[in-house]
């Protein structure tokens, strides 16, 4: 009995996470399958390090990354905060490589934000997913809670990298995870910004060390205060 009850569990956590797995997939975005399940992993091991601490999330865009770490954040039981001002990166404007007209509103601009609430919705994360809509280095200048993990997937310029490293790794708790994307070591396979202003910015700050890597997406423990 107690084997077909623990087998019905698993069945019931496998489908759950399929469905969202799917919605996830489907979302716009930019978040490979493989490195989504990594952080999905992260969010796992930084809640065992530190557990009971919130975790945030630096670029949303319409929700496709959020729906992994939002999942693993409720299996955990911890808030993720999401953190957007939904406008779209530089790269994300019209002329450039990753634009899309479908993300522009009625007057013109990009506004990622009702596609990423749609998202939540469909996701059921909506209680534990909590939107925070506005610059990343002015929330993270006057944010004031530890956190858990720090998931940095927003804009690509050099200086829009270097002041999301500088306004939200001092909330890293001891032992907690700051998660890095787009982290490419060489030029050939994307812009630097991500890897120098924030992956080797890390690093060389003693505060931070390698805990493992999946396509472009880098784990990092924080090892010093
Ligand atoms: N994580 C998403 C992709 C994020 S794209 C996914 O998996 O699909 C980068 C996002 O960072 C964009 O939505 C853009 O609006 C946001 N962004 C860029 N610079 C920002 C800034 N200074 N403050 C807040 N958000 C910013
Ligand atoms: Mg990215």
């Amino acid at each position: 009995m107690l084997a077909e009850r623990g087998s019905l569990a698993f069945v019931t956590l496998i489908m759950l996470e399929a469905s969202l797995r799917t919605i996830a997939l489907a979302t716009k975005g930019f978040m490979p399958p493989d490195e989504g399940d990594a952080l999905y992993d992260a969010v796992l091991a930084a809640a065992a390090a530190v557990p009971g601490l919130p975790m945030a999330e630096i670029g949303s865009y319409c929700g496709r990354s959020t729906v992994w770490l939002g999942a693993a954040a409720q299996k955990c039981g911890v808030v993720l905060y999401a953190v957007d001002h939904h406008g779209g990166s530089e790269e994300n404007q019209q002329g450039w490589e990753w634009h899309d007209e479908e993300v522009v509103n009625s007057t013109g601009r990009i506004d990622t934000l009702p596609f990423f609430r749609d998202t939540m919705r469909r996701a059921g994360l909506m209680g534990v997913v909590h939107e925070c809509v506005g610059d990343s280095h002015v929330i993270g200048q006057g944010w004031t809670q530890p956190l858990a993990l720090v998931f940095i997937d927003g804009g690509h310029g050099r200086d829009i990298a270097r002041g999301d490293y500088q306004a939200w790794s001092p909330h890293i708790a001891l032992h907690g995870m700051l998660v890095v994307h787009d982290v490419f070591e060489h030029a050939v396979d994307g812009g630097q910004a991500p890897y120098e202003e924030i992956y080797l910015a890390a690093l060389a700050s003693g505060k931070f060390d390698e805990l493992s890597r999946h396509g472009s997406l880098r784990v990092l423990r924080r090892i010093a205060t």
